[in-house]
């Protein structure tokens, strides 16, 4: 027998009606490209969304085209989320950090119809527009006091953004679609073969954005002040412009301007109280605040995700800032939330020591997202928080198969189970630990040897300002570990300071074989650390 309760199809547009509705006078913060401050109510935001809806309307787009955007994060970006979505149409966004023959093939694979582009992107996006095959116009985020020229192929138009929308009404009747039309395409960084999309739906997104929304998760809530870092081209600043409207947050987005100082001084000017990112950018954001001696006045929590955050992260905000950082685990392939650290009732640390060990790992699993441990024979590891295994993962908001891609159909097993391609220990409470990409793994005489542990206790030396650890042919034990150094500026270091300072640290036979430096570690587009240009670098074949 079926039940009586009303089933509405999980929409994005309810988001959106939620957040003008229940909280129209909270505010939505930029730092804009432009150059100074804007700064507008969820109302405002909302008439111009259904403005701009209406003038996609009118350049004759359907239900299920897609619609590019290369952009910081910004008001119009997120005014571009939901009338896009929200109208039945799928906002692509595109990583501006890829090289252009990157963005046209992304471009020409998801056959994008629109691009919208922030002014200081179009040089990329004219040097990839010299390839696309499907894209008819290009809108400049911008009004027309500050529009540019561009100089992209004859036949494709070029639009200003204020002008696009301005004379479109500001109503409009979001369509009743089904919950699992897709609602927008994120491409992953494509660090090995090309970049492939996972295609999110209306209900995967609303239900990841609960699952953000759980108490241990992310959650936001109306008495919060949100700064995503993490971009919104990056699986869709893992759900933030979804979760944060959600619960009526005040917005504050950075624009492109990502340094210590400027995120720093708007944290302070906004009263911002939580913030998210990738480790590489609070590196810099806790070097910034320990060379200017300013503070972070009203910032409570940072999420760390994206690589593994080092414990001197931990510490540093922690002790010195009084700001609690929670380890948080996911990929584009799930929205991107998987695990978050957020302790048991019953873990009471005896001292700091115990405080931040309990800290380390990426965390447990949150409602609607599972996850379970394979060894190579494709059995089940036991969870002792010891073991490593594949990692595998399902839920309401992970893949069941990447768009329009056939070659990592083995990463699908029955049961909707996707392997990750991270190795993960789980201990007895659920804690779940990466140890590494199956990639980056050190295989030494039959043993792992984690990179993410040599790299973490690298980083904890004051003179090191970042660590890559991989792995080096070895012809008696096939792989040993080599760690690769770049020194805080102005200062030198030798192996043997290297070498010593893992005395005692780590056990003997996973002590890096060979000590290398570099004046800076390469990153790619998400921030993160480039091992296959470091092999290039460091490993003759
Ligand atoms: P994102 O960087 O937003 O998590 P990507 O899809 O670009 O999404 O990358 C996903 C991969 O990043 C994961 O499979 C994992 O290897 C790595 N990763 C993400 N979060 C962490 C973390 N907290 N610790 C270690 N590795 C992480």
């Amino acid at each position: 027998m079926l039940g009586l309760m009303q089933d509405h199809q999980l929409l994005i547009s309810s988001i959106f009606e939620h957040a003008i509705k229940s909280y129209p006078t909270q505010e939505i913060v930029s730092n804009t490209v432009e150059g100074g401050i804007h700064k507008y109510s969820f109302k405002e935001w909302g008439l111009r969304t259904k403005k701009l809806a209406n003038a996609l309307k009118s350049t004759g787009l359907k239900i299920g085209d897609r619609v590019g955007t290369l952009a910081w994060n910004g008001y119009r970006h997120l005014e571009l989320y939901y009338a896009t979505s929200s109208s039945g149409l799928i906002c692509h966004t595109l990583n501006p950090r890829l090289h252009h023959d990157q963005i046209s093939y992304i471009v020409n694979h998801a056959e994008d119809k629109i691009l919208f582009v922030d002014l200081n992107i179009a040089p990329l996006l004219e040097e990839a527009s010299k390839n696309f095959s499907s894209v008819q116009a290009v809108v400049v985020m911008t009004d027309k006091k500050n529009m540019i020229d561009l100089n992209v192929p004859k036949d494709i138009k070029i639009l200003c953004y204020e002008e696009f929308i301005e004379k479109e009404s500001d109503e409009f009747h979001w369509p009743e679609l089904d919950e699992r039309t897709a609602s927008s395409l994120c491409y992953t960084s494509g660090t090995t073969g090309n970049p492939k999309g996972v295609l999110y739906t209306h209900r995967s997104t609303v239900l990841h954005a609960f699952g953000v929304n759980l108490k241990d998760a992310i959650p936001y809530g109306s008495k919060d002040c949100v700064l995503p870092v993490v971009p919104m081209f990056h699986v869709n600043a893992w759900g933030t412009p979804y979760a944060a409207l959600m619960c009526g947050s005040k917005i504050v987005f950075p624009g492109p301007k990502l340094d210590g100082e400027s995120l720093t001084d708007l944290m302070n000017a906004e009263k911002v109280t939580i913030s998210l990112g990738v480790p590489t950018v609070w590196l810099l954001l806790l070097n910034h605040l320990r060379s200017s001696g300013k503070k972070l006045e009203t910032v409570k929590r940072l999420i760390i995700g994206g690589s593994a955050c080092p414990r001197t992260l931990f510490e540093g905000f922690g002790e010195e800032y009084n700001v609690d950082v929670i380890h948080a685990w996911g990929m584009t392939e799930m929205s991107p939330i998987g695990t978050a650290n957020n302790p048991l009732f019953n873990m009471n640390p005896v001292d700091k020591k115990e405080f931040y060990d309990q800290k380390m790992p990426q965390g447990r699993t949150v409602f609607g997202h599972e996850m379970k441990l394979l060894d190579d024979k494709d059995n089940e590891v036991e969870q002792d928080g010891v073991k490593q295994g594949r990692l595998l993962s399902r839920g309401y908001w992970v893949l069941k198969s990447y768009y329009n891609d056939e070659t990592q159909k083995d990463r699908f097993f029955d049961g909707g189970w996707f392997d990750t391609g991270d190795i993960a220990t789980i201990d007895k409470n659920g804690f779940m630990t990466i140890t590494d990409r199956n990639k980056d793994i050190i295989k030494s005489g039959g043993e792992w040897i984690s990179s993410i542990d040599l790299e973490n206790i690298c980083v904890g030396h004051p003179d090191v300002a970042n660590a890559a650890a991989i792995a080096i042919p070895d012809e008696k034990w096939d792989e040993r570990p080599m760690i690769i150094v770049q020194p805080m500026p102005g200062k030198t270091i030798t192996e043997k300071d290297i070498l010593d300072f893992y005395e005692g640290k780590i056990a003997k036979w996973m002590m890096p074989d060979k000590v290398a430096f570099t004046e800076t570690i390469p990153l790619g587009a998400t921030g993160k650390i480039l091992k296959n240009k470091l092999r290039d670098m460091f490993v003759k074949n």
